[in-house]
């Protein structure tokens, strides 16, 4: 069990992050996923789950209240559509 107060600085000095690669940061697709804690998708997402997007035509997320679904950068296709 940790006291409330301020937080205690960093023993260190975080290394600052790398340089864009351009061959690994241009063109990522978007893979939609979830992360619900109760284990069950959201129904209105679930045939979502598991797309990937181009970016500019994923759907808006959150979908609905209670929504955890989010995207995560892949190299994979876009799926075809529906
Ligand atoms: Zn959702």
């Amino acid at each position: 069990m940790n006291m409330p107060g301020p937080p205690r600085p960093l023993p260190y000095k975080p290394d600052p992050p790398p340089p864009p690669d351009p061959r690994t940061d241009n063109d990522d697709n978007l893979l939609y996923s979830n992360n619900n804690p109760e284990g069950d998708p959201c129904p209105i997402c679930a045939p979502d789950i598991g797309r990937v997007f181009a970016p500019g035509t994923e759907p808006h997320v959150p979908r609905h209240p209670n929504c955890y679904c989010y995207y995560v950068p892949t190299k994979r296709s876009p799926s075809p559509p529906r």
